[in-house]
């Protein structure tokens, strides 16, 4: 991109520092900071939270206990009294306006402001929530705007149109940012920099939406017009605020569609299928594929064998058994004379999947090699060369394999486990591994759809909707410490009958000394006094890979019956004996996390049980996530609690998938819009149109600012 392309990015109106809004000074500049609101543009972006019903003065016979609304009234009686119940002083003061009567309470107050302010005879206007108490309306603490002797109140809403005969809005507030004072300040921002603002949303989009201009939306989502329905303004589904929420989602959608359509414009291989390799291994396999199983990979083989790269994305909930589907596709891609590369995010996992792959690979007379971080050097460098010449047919490994200096001779198919873990640009890397290879990556975090339209927006989607006969549900439940001995009794008597047991212990850094700490002594604690009969084993992501590979052989083997372990269990991990996973501090972990954690068990035939140990001081959110997890073995559910109780955000670091933040919009309320700008954004690029088009060239200019380098849009130049 030359430099005269970049200008009209930097030349942003809106983006412009805050103190140049009137009213602005450093301190109150620092308080907006406190919100996130760093400039102008910011601060209008910055909805607020809901609006206050101004619109008219209500007569007192005609006001309802649904939310804030606007009377007046003539001050009748005045007086402190004394709370039925709790003999809490307040004070009351009755107003009527001749409809009816609305007693007005405050039990926060200086008794002198009061008998000053609120004199019998006098009138004014208030403003607040009223409630109905049997046959007595009351409205506590309202606001106050006394009348002079003969103003009426209908004068109000023409001396005081910015508070009466209208919408107002509410914003949040931080510590020292009165409500009046930010209105002042967003009023101003709204009024002199939302005309400014401009999308290139293209025109035939917007009418066909019915959307708003930008400017429009942006003034109208502050200071609605009279017309707006309450209705929606307290839904969020009014037209200034979905214009706004198309607006980010639509380029958004737009990015996803360029990136897949970017890849989909290229050439890679056309496969075929000759099942000289599948045959053989589905002979060598102890089952047989599920229904589900079958169906995703036909889906995974039809893609292969066009020329368009496969870019796809495998989900199914923790022991769904895809692996088995992976290792299938991978050998496709062998059969064409490709090579293969398949990344885990651990070394464990890594390994777990090459320990299983290379026994049904050596039989098939396939050489498959393991790579990773800690690979030695010498070693190394022998695997590069025979991966570099083509004497290698499957890398399987860590993060290593995307590194520079690994070349492969002819990449056919790369595959990611656990794609939660990585983000967009190790996907790209591993595609840069070959000439358009095609691409598998995998998932067990079911995704909500609207997520899934998002983070994964430009991969196509197989669902293994079942699990492998012959498991039963894994029984979860939620313990204090007072239950602990029969806990610990629990695991015994599994043990004792020839099952295993995990107890995991939360690391929220690998680096956490003190959580290290909390995994070592309750392993020597254990060890000693609670399971002296057994072998124990503890694993934590700090030991050298020799000594996890050979823990987790034991454990594999049952030589170690109970294995201690931090969270590097917490994925694909594959023990069917294992029937019993105890959780230390389950409330420190993600609900995702908890669940992958559990997966680990119910893979046998055993009844299966996950024991979640929970402190007393647990929040109330703590002990409502950890019941989701009591109640439903289904990732899916428990994905949308996930995204219910902490966000999106959260669930899937934005960061990590490459994913921009949302200013307006809102994965669980919007959805509905979301799936309109999506078809609206796939619409406009289909057919190649998009990227030559000089009409185009502003939206283009418009993506790259809004997504910046996240993206990878090789298309856009
Ligand atoms: P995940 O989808 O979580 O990666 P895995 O691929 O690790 O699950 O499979 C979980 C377990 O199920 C493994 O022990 C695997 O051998 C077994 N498995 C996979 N497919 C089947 C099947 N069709 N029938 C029986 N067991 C299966
Ligand atoms: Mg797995």
């Amino acid at each position: 991109m030359s430099a005269s392309r970049n200008e009209p990015l930097n030349s942003n109106p809106l983006a412009t520092p805050l103190s140049n809004l009137r009213g602005v000074g450093p301190r109150i500049a620092e308080k907006l900071g406190k919100l996130g609101l760093s400039d102008v543009e910011s601060v209008l972006y910055s909805l607020p939270l809901r609006y206050e019903d101004r619109r008219q003065i209500r007569k007192i016979s005609q006001l309802h206990d649904h939310g804030i609304q606007v009377f007046s009234g003539k001050i009748l009686a005045v007086g402190e009294s004394q709370t039925a119940r709790r003999r809490k002083k307040l004070y009351e003061v009755v107003v009527s306006d001749g409809t009816g009567q609305v007693s007005l309470k405050w039990f926060h107050y200086r008794k002198p402001f009061m008998q000053q302010r609120f004199i019998v005879g006098r009138h004014a206007v208030f403003i607040g929530e009223p409630k109905r108490f049997g046959a007595v309306r009351e409205v506590h603490h309202p606001d106050v705007e006394f009348l002079a002797p003969n103003q009426s109140t209908s004068e109000l809403t023409v001396t005081d149109p910015l508070s009466y005969g209208c919408y107002l809005p509410v914003y949040h507030l931080t510590e020292g940012l009165h409500q009046k004072t930010a209105r002042k300040i967003w009023r101003e921002a709204v009024e002199r920099y939302a005309p400014l603002a401009f999308s290139p949303l293209p025109d035939e989009i917007r009418q066909r939406q019915g959307l708003l201009p930008l400017a429009k939306a942006l003034q109208e989502a502050h200071w609605p017009s009279s017309e707006t329905s309450f209705d929606e303004l307290e839904g969020g589904t009014d037209l200034a605020r979905r214009s706004l929420v198309f607006d980010e989602f639509f380029f958004l959608e737009l990015g996803l569609a360029l990136r897949r359509q970017g890849i989909e414009l290229e050439k890679g291989f056309a496969f075929t299928v000759a099942h000289k390799y599948t045959a053989p291994l589905a002979k060598m396999l102890p089952y047989r594929l599920t229904e589900a199983q079958r169906r995703v990979l036909n889906e995974i083989k039809r893609d292969m064998m066009v020329e368009r790269p496969m870019n796809r994305l495998l989900q199914g909930d923790v022991g769904s058994g895809k692996t088995i589907v992976a290792l299938m596709s991978a050998l496709i891609a062998i059969e064409n004379n490709t090579q293969v590369a398949l990344v885990a995010p651990t070394e464990i996992l890594a390994e777990q999947h090459y320990l299983q792959f290379h026994p049904w690979l050596d039989k098939l007379g396939l050489r498959v090699v393991y790579l990773s971080g800690s690979t030695s050097v010498k070693d190394k460098k022998a695997i590069l060369h025979q991966i570099a010449v083509g004497e290698v047919h499957m890398v399987v490994g860590t993060h290593a394999v995307l590194q520079q200096g690994v070349e492969f001779h002819k990449l056919g198919l790369g595959i990611i486990d656990e794609q939660h873990r990585f983000g967009v640009k190790q996907r790209a890397a591993l595609r840069k591994k070959g000439k358009h290879p095609d691409l598998l990556v995998m998932t067990a975090t079911p995704i909500p759809r609207s997520l899934a339209l998002t983070v994964y927006g430009d991969l196509a989607l197989s669902i293994i909707d079942e699990l492998p006969p012959g498991r039963t549900p894994v029984k979860t439940l939620c313990l204090t410490d007072q239950f602990r001995q029969k806990a610990y009794k629990h695991i015994q008597s599994k043990i004792a009958k020839g099952e295993q047991a995990y107890i995991v212990y939360p690391l929220v850094e690998e680096t956490e000394k003190s959580d290290l700490l909390a995994a070592t002594e309750g392993f020597e604690c254990l060890q000693k006094d609670i399971f002296p009969d057994f072998k124990l084993g503890l694993l934590h992501g700090r030991l050298r890979p020799e000594e996890k590979e050979q823990l987790m052989r034991e454990f594999k083997s049952g030589e170690i019956q109970l294995l201690v372990s931090t969270t590097v269990i917490e994925v694909g991990i594959d023990v069917p004996n294992a029937s019993v996973m105890m959780i230390e501090h389950a409330e420190r972990f993600g609900l995702a996390q908890l669940h992958q954690l559990r997966g680990r068990v119910g893979r046998g035939a055993a009844e299966s049980h996950c024991l979640l140990m929970r402190s007393e001081r647990c929040s109330e959110v703590g002990r409502k996530r950890l019941a989701v997890m009591v109640e439903s073995n289904d990732g899916f559910r428990i994905a949308e609690a996930d995204l219910e109780i902490r966000g999106p955000g959260e669930v899937l670091g934005t960061k990590q998938s490459g994913m921009p933040d949302f200013r307006v919009a809102n994965l669980l309320k919007d959805g509905r819009v979301l799936e309109e700008a999506r078809q609206e954004a796939f619409q406009l690029v289909e057919g190649h149109k998009f990227l030559d088009n000089p009409r185009y060239d502003d939206l283009r200019l418009e993506l790259k600012k809004r997504w910046g380098g996240r993206l990878e849009l090789a298309s856009l130049g």
